[in-house]
């Protein structure tokens, strides 16, 4: 796509501040400046972003000589936004598709292939669970009685239930401990035992209200019961240049769109400027105007910024808590570690450490991605790439360590996992503080409350991982929606503009 050059700034252009230059927020720079075609009607974009460079976790680093991905290394195809904003940014050819299929679980001391037929972790059918063995027999057994003996809950339905509880109850509990919260709430760095089903898996929700067994209904209900089709998307997208590319990509076509964009700038205050629908954003930089402000940032900085204009929208605002993530990449000698097929492994929560030394003290890592499985073009002859997870709520071991307390940790964990010998000959560290926001029972209920209260604030809109999903295709959708509802808020206003941008 060719770029196009900045736009005249008329006196009656209207203005409007994105906070927050993560994916949320680029993407909101992006539709309020046109989207795919450029709108030279567009209202002034000014994006401003706390930290040294955009993107937050759509990061990549350079690692052995490759660009490696140090947050989200992936996003769904089934979801057509993210893959639909590379294709309108020139990124099309970049895409390419996962490059394995199939991953593990460290269950009952080894590791073990995840049975076929599972909906997130929620098995769909009996035999592909039974046979994998990652239950047991006293599991499997209590997974039978859903196919032979339901329990169908006649209690009524209800607008959101908590998801491990809901499985539970119907599947058994080593089902939830081994499958459900390592698949689900691993995506989410959260527990299941309080997870909003209606906000995670609905569609969990709509079959345990159907009579007759759980696993059952899901087949009934579940898209993957649909025929394949040839032209479908794979299940997984990355970038061939890591995540990193579509930031710089975004960031370079924003800026000739005429958007000006300010990092390590961040929003310490929002007031209202004279007109009742005019906004100050006040920065250590200085102030800046704006007639709609897009507040692209986690639920707290949301809380603290709203506070003083509307204390329900702060309340509900913090009332969503996050988890911290840290991720460890490791270059491991390739003859000295033995991979099973697939992905990667999931650790289930509260997994007793195999390791003498850690003394009755659960595994720390949450989860490890074979690299250079999953996506080819990293591969390198000799060595064997690692992406080690640890930390998840309720679990802040990895925060309280040092980088080389948390590598040794978790390369003595792989040692022990994969009889891995021999020693990483690179390591990387990269924290993410409050990178996965939780959803609890209720969370729909709390994001409709913020939705209206912010509704009452003339020009503001939220946008983000923090309310309608975490993945990177949910937030670059949760961007564009808030930039069209700001524009059409701003096609409806009659007052005067509050004046033609930033003032500093
Ligand atoms: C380790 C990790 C792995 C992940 N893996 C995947 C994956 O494989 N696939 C997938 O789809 N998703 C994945 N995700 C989730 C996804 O990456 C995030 O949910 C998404 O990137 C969040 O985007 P956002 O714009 O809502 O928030 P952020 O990217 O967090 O953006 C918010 C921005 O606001 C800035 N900010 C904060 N306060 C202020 C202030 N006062 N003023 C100005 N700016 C401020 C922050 O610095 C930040 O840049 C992963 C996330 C993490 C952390």
């Amino acid at each position: 796509m060719a770029l196009a050059s900045p736009a005249p700034r008329p006196a009656d252009r209207r203005s409007v501040v994105v906070v927050g230059g993560g994916i949320a927020g680029l993407a909101a720079a992006w539709e309020l400046t046109g989207g795919e075609v450029p709108d030279i009607d567009a209202p002034a974009v000014t994006v401003l972003e706390s930290s040294s460079r955009l993107g937050g976790p759509l990061h990549s680093e350079l690692f052995g000589g490759r660009m490696v991905d140090v947050g989200p290394d992936a996003f769904l195809g089934r979801r057509p936004e993210a893959a639909g904003l590379c294709r309108e940014l020139g990124l099309g050819d970049e895409l390419v598709p996962i490059g394995a299929s199939g991953a593990s679980v460290y269950a009952r001391g080894r590791l073990r292939p995840l049975p076929a037929g599972l909906m997130l972790g929620v098995p769909t059918r009996w035999w592909p669970v039974a046979r994998s063995g990652v239950l047991g027999r006293a599991g499997s057994m209590r997974l039978l009685r859903d196919a032979i003996a339901p329990r169908p809950d006649r209690r009524g339905p209800l607008g959101d239930r908590a998801l491990g509880p809901l499985v539970s109850r119907r599947l058994g509990r080593r089902v939830v401990d081994t499958l459900v919260d390592p698949l689900i709430g691993g995506i989410h760095a959260g527990s299941v035992a309080d997870m909003s089903t209606a906000a995670v898996l609905p569609l969990l929700l709509a079959a345990a209200s159907q009579r007759g067994g759980l696993m059952r209904a899901l087949r009934r209900v579940s898209p993957a019961s649909a025929p394949t089709n040839e032209d479908a998307p794979p299940t997984f997208w990355a970038l061939a240049h890591g995540m990193r590319s579509l930031v710089e990509c975004l960031e370079a076509q924003l800026r000739s769109r005429g958007v000006e964009i300010r990092t390590a700038t961040p929003v310490e205050r929002l007031t209202r400027t004279g007109s009742a629908a005019g906004w100050t954003a006040e920065t250590p930089g200085g102030p800046v105007n704006a007639d709609g402000l897009v507040l692209a940032v986690q639920a707290g900085v949301v809380a603290d910024l709203l506070a003083p204009h509307d204390a329900d929208a702060a309340t509900l605002e913090r009332t969503i808590d996050y988890a911290s993530v840290s991720v460890v990449t490791l270059s491991v000698p390739a003859d000295g570690v033995s991979l099973p097929p697939g992905t990667g492994f999931l650790v289930p929560r509260h997994t007793p450490s195999p390791l003498a030394a850690a003394h009755g003290d659960d595994l720390l890592l949450t989860a490890c991605t074979f690299l250079d499985a999953k996506w080819p073009r990293l591969a390198r002859p000799g060595q064997t790439l690692l992406r080690v997870s640890a930390g998840r709520a309720g679990d802040p071991r990895a925060d309280e360590m040092d980088d080389a307390q948390l590598t040794n940790r978790v390369v003595a964990e792989l040692a022990a996992i994969l009889q891995m010998t021999g020693t990483p000959s690179e390591s990387m560290v990269t924290r993410w503080p409050a990178g996965f926001p939780q959803y609890r029972v209720g969370h729909l209920l709390r994001v409709s409350g913020i939705e209206a209260a912010v509704k009452r604030l003339p020009g503001v809109a939220v946008a983000g991982a923090a309310y309608r999903g975490v993945g990177v295709p949910a937030c670059v959708a949760s961007g564009r929606e808030a930039a069209r509802s700001m524009l059409a808020s701003l096609r409806t206003r009659t007052d005067e503009p509050s004046g033609p941008g930033p003032t500093s």
